[in-house]
């Protein structure tokens, strides 16, 4: 009886050490990641390709880190603006932002007081889409092939205006590519982002834009505007009547984008790899896949998903455009 007394007393004890201790155990450990909302930066306007490939992702990511993804729209200066807000965001795990080969790849050679770095101010999270660019007129314009619209701007190229998604996005930098490639100085309407571009193009406010294939696919295959050529190697299979720029008769004129997920420099190893399992699980979700698939996006397979394989593209991407975009008869186009 005594010993029995004896150890109901001891483990009385020990479990009010326990008790004890257990408050400054709980607040030493980290809160389970994420415990709130995560907001997702685009830095283009709501209904862009930037826009719809980050809300396409929010539910299946959110779905897999077990918490909202709120999508926050901070446009302005070619995607520029909200990057810096991106990088500048505690790096808590809590903010995210959408980059693409505009803002993280271009963008240093066409700001010369850029005010974040697109190899060093982030961590990459991963690969999220690629997206290819179509050439594309308003229903009217005068001609109806690639040679002919060639063929056309470079007769009026004072009198012809091309739509873009402002200086440093991909908008932008293709079709300033086009005309250094014809040697052409057509008036560049810039837009926030190239959902309003679209809309001035299908009601016939502007000629013609370099665009991201999901953007104006719907348009096309509607045929309230005209698809001239795809800037890629292949055809798409989401515009397959298309032809590429190299069997239309530009076949220099190649240039694709890609869009990733990015944090804030310093968020934590663990958080980054939470996200990117996120990412890559909602990549492989047979609904988003498809309606990415059918919007002509292409998905990155495993191997260009990880952060690392980010983490090098970014930093090859500004290098190979850096001295691309400073050539001669490039910028100034
Ligand atoms: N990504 C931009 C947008 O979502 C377009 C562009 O970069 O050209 O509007």
């Amino acid at each position: 009886m005594r010993g029995n007394g004896l150890a109901i007393v001891l483990s009385v004890v020990s479990c009010l050490v326990c008790w004890l201790a257990a408050p400054s155990a709980v607040a030493q450990a980290p809160t389970a990641y994420p415990s709130q909302p995560i907001t997702a930066i685009v830095p283009f306007p709501a209904g862009g390709p930037t826009d719809v490939i980050m809300r396409l992702l929010a539910e299946p990511m959110g779905k897999a880190l077990g918490q909202h993804i709120v999508v926050e729209n901070v446009a302005g200066a070619g995607g520029t603006l909200g990057s810096k807000r991106g990088a500048k965001s505690a790096p808590d795990g809590y903010t995210i932002l959408v980059g693409n080969m505009g803002t993280h790849g271009a963008a240093p050679a066409l700001y010369p007081k850029l005010e974040y770095d697109p190899s060093k101010d982030f961590e990459p999270i991963g690969m999220a889409a690629g997206t290819a660019i179509v050439i594309e007129a308003r229903k009217n314009f005068p001609a109806h092939s690639l040679k002919e619209f060639v063929a056309h701007l470079k007769a009026h190229a004072s009198e012809v205006n091309e739509a873009h998604a402002g200086v440093g996005s991909i908008s932008y930098v293709a079709c300033l590519m086009l005309h250094a490639q014809l040697g052409i100085k057509p008036t560049r309407v810039a837009y926030r982002g190239t959902a309003a571009a679209l809309n001035d193009l299908v009601s016939g406010q502007v000629d013609y834009m370099c665009d991201q294939i999901l953007n104006g696919i719907a348009q096309v295959k509607a045929g309230n505007i005209q698809a001239y050529a795809i800037a890629s190697a292949q055809r798409s299979a989401a515009l397959p009547n298309v032809p590429t720029t190299k069997e239309a008769g530009l076949p220099k004129f190649e240039v694709s984008a890609w869009n990733a997920l990015f944090a804030p420099k310093g968020t934590p190893k663990e958080v980054i790899a939470k996200l990117n399992a996120a990412l890559s699980l909602a990549l492989d979700d047979a609904q988003t896949r498809q309606r990415l698939l059918d919007l002509g996006c292409n998905i990155p397979d495993q191997a260009s998903r990880t952060p690392e394989r980010l983490r090098r593209f970014v930093t090859e991407e500004v290098q190979r455009w850096t001295p691309l975009l400073k050539a001669d008869g490039v910028v100034g186009n």
